[in-house]
């Protein structure tokens, strides 16, 4: 074969075709906040809010100034703290664990299932009762809608009634996903998301949001947002934090909101070409049936010491991957001291192993996707 590779290499997340799209709009909108100079809390942030908690239908949107933010700010609200244990899959990203050890409980892992990446209802129970022999209080639950696909948020939910847990849904991967017709942000006790740039919602830097239909939760929640206060900013009746989301950011993202269902079908399009291209040569994502991803991550399995070969075939081809996640959170340094549920996480273990992931945006076009169709199937040949 005399194949010639395209040197031009593919950005794995195309944030410039986006920028290409909305340039005008998003100048204008920055431009506006300029000229006002409020630049925090701002009206584009009350506008931001009203349209998020439209899109997922969620009775509060509260918008903060990262996606850990959101996970912390609904742990502080809820007093978790010393003493409680937090159920969190170990196969995601550190944050859904650290804000729990930043509030001083224990974060209990729990396995998931490898067909989801998401954690496995099954694993609550036991894990819970891990958490007892140790003396701790199971108090919350966080499922990750790992690479945006949703959790079986129905089967956490029952589980979660059964140890009187409250459900945090970490959505920052997942937000804009549908489960049983419902939007994340819209199904937890309480989700928070991120608009970290490359997730599916991202804006210039950093911001998040909570969602939630509890009024005394999101009432707590806007007070620790600005250091806990009362009835101005000078009344302090609890401990909080600077947690707010720029003004200049919520303009932003309230023109890139605007896009967002168009760009969902588009990423669901190239999943689904993805999936036609390199489902009979590697484990490609499914979706279940009643569910939505808005594929913050196109992820495929190999067997165990097949993906460092592929990387470095499609790397020398211009097309970059990344291992989401290479070590699972119960082996990190900073976590292994914590404890692992009854039931173990033999799962997580054999995912970190087997996982790569690929250029995934909604920009990315069908003959640059073929060309990385054909270097996928090219090298997992050879
Ligand atoms: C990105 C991410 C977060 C944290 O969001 P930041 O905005 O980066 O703080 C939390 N959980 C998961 C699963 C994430 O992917």
């Amino acid at each position: 074969m005399n194949r010639r590779p395209d040197p031009a290499p593919i950005p794995f997340i195309d944030l410039q075709a986006q920028r290409r799209r909305l340039g005008g709009a998003i100048d204008a909108a920055v431009a506006r906040v300029l000229t006002h100079c409020q630049f925090v809390m701002g009206p584009e942030v009350a506008k931001l809010e009203s349209e998020l908690a439209a899109f997922c239908g969620a009775r509060h949107a509260i918008s903060c100034a990262s996606g850990t933010d959101a996970l912390l700010l609904v742990l502080m609200a809820k007093g978790i703290g010393p003493g409680d244990a937090v159920f969190c899959p170990s196969f995601t990203f550190c944050a859904t664990a650290e804000v729990v050890a930043l509030v001083g409980a224990t974060p209990v892992f729990v396995d998931v299932e490898a067909e989801s990446f998401n954690l496995d209802p099954k694993g609550l129970a036991p894990a819970a009762a891990t958490a007892k022999r140790l003396g701790l209080k199971p108090k919350a639950v966080t499922p990750v809608d790992l690479f945006g696909l949703p959790a079986d948020h129905d089967a956490i939910a029952a589980a979660a009634k059964a140890e009187n847990l409250f459900v945090l849904d970490d959505a920052a991967q997942g937000f804009g996903a549908s489960y049983k017709n419902r939007k994340l942000g819209a199904i937890a006790d309480a989700c928070a998301t991120s608009f970290f740039p490359a997730k599916p919602l991202g804006c210039f830097g950093d911001g998040g949001a909570i969602f939630t239909d509890d009024d005394k939760l999101a009432e707590v929640i806007k007070s620790i947002r600005v250091h806990g206060q009362g009835s101005d900013k000078y009344d302090n009746v609890r401990i909080g934090l600077t947690a707010r989301l720029d003004t200049i950011q919520a303009a932003i993202l309230s023109e890139k909101l605007k896009i967002f269902p168009e760009e969902i079908v588009a990423r669901d399009r190239i999943a689904q070409r993805y999936a036609e291209g390199l489902g009979n040569i590697a484990i490609t994502p499914t979706v279940p049936k009643g569910y939505t991803s808005v594929w913050a991550q196109y992820t495929i399995r190999l067997p165990k010491g097949r993906r460092d070969g592929l990387a470095a075939a499609l790397k020398t081809e211009g097309i970059p991957t990344a291992i989401y996640y290479p070590i699972p959170l119960h082996r990190q340094q900073a976590y292994k001291h914590f404890p692992v549920g009854e039931g173990g996480v033999a799962v997580s273990d054999r995912l970190a192993d087997e996982v790569i992931s690929l250029p995934m945006h909604p920009y990315l076009d069908a003959p640059t996707q073929d060309r990385i169709i054909d270097a996928v199937r090219r090298a997992l040949k050879g």
